[in-house]
């Protein structure tokens, strides 16, 4: 059996490493148990191995939870300049792509590298390939491993959510928080592909097209590109919309977001003989236009028209409705959404209210942000929040 700790952080991923790095640069004793052979996984995979490692625009309002206040407390903070500030204290080469969204120049492994050397400045113990079989709580916590018993005053929920099975995402994060009797949010899969049936089977035909378009979901509305796929619809205007899509209900895409007004009219007056077929052909990939030509139905030319046809196929342009039978479920999915309900858990420290010394960050804790560096921001945040005080 190992000497007591001050605290057990279960994960070795973005917010259980940033967590121990400041409890143990704050001086405590930290150990990290992590499942994976090695630490920080998923973020070498991320941003297409160049990790979009957070968002200079990050804010609560980027992120969704049962209690839209929750995330507020740690992100104001811990901002996107604290983190890069840390990036470029290690001479980490980055770059912004669009939209805010922060980028290593060379590789994703820069950052995992980062956070253990700030880990072993505050002499972190991290152990790898430690499955935990049990934890249990008395005066402190006991959490068994086939190896070691190991005991500490606090433990650290940071084993991240189930997307991704395949790289051996599990929900025992949720497993644990309910053997200590805190609610769980249903979890579901988000930044995911949706799938099409029915009718909409069409739309596979031209897998590998993509389009700048604005796609509406619940209450969010995304301006990005949108794939369509072999299954159906990806890229990430789709993906942030799947965030705020609840089965049975509809996405909308406007297909042509730069055209406003009774543009198909204009273009009657101005254009009698062209058709609705090569206009689309101007604006959007020639098989996108084509299969939206064929469902519009209009193939005569502009000026024989009626302005009811053409305004009926300009309103459906804008808001071309689909109807997904799905996703592709979180062995796809890039984040989940839910998790731990933030009604149990402190926002400022992250420690559970009914345990204390019972602490939960990172993507465990109900709160998802949107595609483009805010998951790792939230991860960060979340990390210190709980790392500055256990
Ligand atoms: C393909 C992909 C690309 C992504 N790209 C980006 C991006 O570019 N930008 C962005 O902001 N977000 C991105 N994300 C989301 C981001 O990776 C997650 O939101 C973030 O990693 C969550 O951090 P976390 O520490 O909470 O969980 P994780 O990083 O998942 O870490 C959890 C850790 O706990 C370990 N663990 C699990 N169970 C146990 C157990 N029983 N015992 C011990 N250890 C355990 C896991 O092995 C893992 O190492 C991406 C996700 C995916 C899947």
């Amino acid at each position: 059996m190992s000497a007591p700790y001050d605290a057990i952080i279960l994960g070795a991923g973005a917010a259980g490493l940033m967590c121990a790095a400041r409890a143990g640069q704050r001086g405590r004793r930290v150990l990290v148990l992590e499942r994976a052979e090695k630490p920080g996984k998923k973020i070498l995979i991320s941003g297409g191995g160049r990790c979009n490692f957070t968002n200079l625009g990050a804010g609560p309002a980027n992120y969704l939870s049962q209690n839209p206040h929750f995330a507020k407390s740690a992100l104001a903070r811990y901002s996107a300049r604290d983190f890069l500030e840390l990036v470029e204290a290690y001479c980490i080469a980055w770059h912004e792509k669009t939209l805010g969204q922060l980028f290593c120049d060379g590789s994703a492994k820069q950052i995992v590298d980062m956070l253990l050397a700030e880990c072993a400045k505050g002499d972190v113990d991290i152990r790898c390939g430690e499955e935990v079989r049990s934890v249990s709580h008395d005066e402190g916590f006991v959490v068994e491993t086939a190896a070691d018993r190991c005991t500490a005053a606090s433990l650290v929920i940071a084993t991240g959510g189930p997307s991704i099975p395949k790289m051996g995402a599990t929900g025992f994060a949720y497993d644990l928080a309910r053997q200590f009797g805190l609610k769980i949010v249903e979890p579901r899969p988000a930044l995911v592909p949706l799938t099409l049936g029915g009718e909409e089977v069409l739309f596979r035909e031209i897998s590998g097209v993509s389009a700048p378009v604005v796609v509406e979901a619940g209450k969010g509305s995304f301006p990005e590109a949108a794939l369509f796929t072999h299954r159906g619809l990806s890229g990430p205007a789709i993906l942030q919309a799947s965030s705020y899509w609840s089965p049975g209900e509809t996405v909308v895409v406007d297909f042509l977001p730069g055209h406003s007004g009774d543009w198909l009219l204009d273009a009657k007056r101005e254009m009698p003989r062209a058709t609705l077929r090569s206009l689309l052909r101007d604006s959007l990939p020639q098989r996108l236009a084509d299969i939206l030509a064929d469902k519009l139905g209009v193939e005569i030319e502009l000026g024989n028209a009626s302005d009811k046809a053409l305004r009926a196929a300009q309103e459906r342009l804008a808001r071309w409705h689909f109807r997904p039978n799905g996703t592709e479920g979180f062995a796809k999915a890039e984040v989940t959404i839910g998790g731990i309900s933030t009604a149990e858990i402190s926002s400022k420290t992250m420690e559970a209210k009914r345990l204390p010394g019972l602490y939960a960050v990172g993507e465990a804790v109900d709160v998802t942000g949107w595609l483009g560096g805010y998951n790792f921001q939230w991860a960060w945040a979340s990390g210190v929040a709980a790392g500055d005080v256990l």
